[in-house]
């Protein structure tokens, strides 16, 4: 038998940062460590290989008609750097005041270690717990997920023989308060540049003749929101899936007021597109920002110039059932019309993910096909939750994107059950990364219910 904080200290140890070849016995002692302990709890281990870092995929299985679920994670972390700003240091997994210090201590490897404690106090009961479960945990989710497609394309037709796949990769607001999460958002990225005259030119003696380039961006840029805060591109929410009443209704029971939210912020007032309130906006609606935009002098005092060119980066945030390509087609076609005839335009595509939404069992609206262990799934959630954390929990959209949870859907039919063991001061990706023990403890109680409830009756 592993004690949870015991093994979460070994795992956090190891500094498996995946994005720097440097680390790479980091990655290799992290894998191997998870191996070990799914080892103890009687998985047999496939170590796939990828490019860079390899996927772990181990199986338990008993007969064909229990039901089957997906675990997945990551054993990667992003980079510890700045080092100068942790109070211990990144990888010594010190603990100090009822929390466990380490990059990865929260993303991914306490959420991980929950799982495969509650696995082994239940089987430590139920030997023979009628529960078929895969474990799908990559190396490679802090870069991107770039060896998944690969991975769905041999694995992707045994992995659709499961009924839905248990994440823990997702926030709550404190402690007490445990958010399923039913939603992410997908993403389109994309970079503009136009482009005037050959070189910079003298704005005296050619200014009032041609087209400043920057003039030219920023009526563009301006272009794409109307003033009731709504993204001015034609057909950009035709495909939306508008929050339902419920949902709204959830929201108000999540521990943050409009009020709460702009002191975080210190802005002196919100803009959220029309029909949003602000906290509605970041998890039910569409978004196109503009991320970074430039060109021209940007030294001390005053040129007398007109820059050559300008650009822009923009981002969307989608929403489910918006298609990233054919948003991304939108946009660019938009800016096409709308671009001043004194300029050429350029656009570099970027990337695009999909968004992901699980109708919760029992809400309306729910498809038909949900096979009957989801919903089993979410009944045992909502009670576990509630009588290891004392509340019930919070069924939330999200506004972030984890391309990976839709392709999980797009490849292989799986809906995703997200419980967020993540709070606010676990400081994710950031100096000083944290996971609270306390919450461990009681989220182990928790998913042991939640394993046992999905488990056939036997
Ligand atoms: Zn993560």
């Amino acid at each position: 038998m592993f004690d949870p904080i015991t093994a979460l200290k070994e795992y956090v140890r190891f500094p498996s940062v995946s994005t720097d070849s440097k680390y790479a016995e980091g990655m290799d002692g992290a894998r191997s460590y998870i191996c070990g302990l799914l080892k103890t709890l009687g998985f047999s281990l496939e170590v796939v290989e990828t490019e860079r870092h390899p996927i772990v995929y181990a199986e338990r299985f008993g007969r064909p008609e229990w039901p089957h679920i997906v675990l997945y994670g990551h054993y990667d972390v992003q980079p510890a750097d700045p080092f100068i700003l942790w109070t211990s240091p990144a990888f010594a997994a010190e603990e100090r005041n009822g929390r466990l210090y380490g990059r990865g201590a929260a993303d991914n490897k306490g959420p991980t270690i929950v799982h495969m404690a509650a696995l082994q106090s239940l089987l430590s009961k139920r030997p023979d717990l009628p529960l078929n479960i895969t474990y799908v945990i990559e190396g490679e989710e802090e870069i991107g997920s770039p060896s998944m497609p690969a991975f769905f394309d041999r694995y992707g037709d045994r992995l659709a023989k499961a009924d839905f796949m248990l994440v823990s990769d997702t926030g709550s607001p404190n402690t007490d308060q445990i958010v399923i999460t039913t939603a992410l958002r997908g993403l389109v990225d994309l970079e503009v540049r136009l482009t005037g005259p050959k070189v910079d030119l003298h704005s005296g003696i050619h200014g009032g003749a041609v087209y400043n380039p920057l003039q030219a961006l920023s009526e563009l840029c301006a272009s794409l929101h109307l003033p009731d805060g709504s993204v001015n591109v034609p057909g950009f929410y035709d495909d939306v899936v508008p929050a339902e009443d419920w949902e709204r209704e959830e929201l108000k029971r999540y521990p943050e007021t409009e009020a709460s939210y702009r002191d975080l912020l210190d802005v002196p007032a919100f803009a959220p597109a029309r029909g949003l309130n602000p906290l509605e906006a970041v998890r039910f609606g569409p978004t196109l920002e503009l991320n970074g935009i430039g060109g021209g002098y940007q030294g001390e005092g005053s040129k007398t110039v007109i820059p050559r060119e300008a650009f822009a980066k923009i981002t969307c945030r989608l929403v489910a059932n918006q298609d990233p390509i054919a948003i991304q087609d939108k946009v660019i076609a938009t800016l096409e019309e709308r671009c001043p005839q004194g300029v050429r335009l350029n656009v570099r595509r970027g990337g695009t993910a999909e968004a992901y939404l699980v109708v919760p069992p029992n809400r309306p609206n729910t498809p038909r096909d949900q096979p009957a262990s989801l919903a089993r799934a979410f009944a045992a959630a909502d009670q576990a939750i509630e009588s290891s954390f004392g509340r019930a929990p919070i069924y939330l959209r999200e506004g972030g994107s984890i391309p990976v949870i839709a392709d999980f859907k797009k490849r292989s039919g799986l809906d995703a059950l997200m419980i967020g063991l993540f709070t606010p001061e676990d400081n994710l990706h950031a100096p000083d990364e944290s996971f609270d023990l306390g919450l461990l403890s009681r989220a182990v109680t928790a998913f042991e219910q939640i394993l046992s409830g999905i488990a056939a009756k036997d």
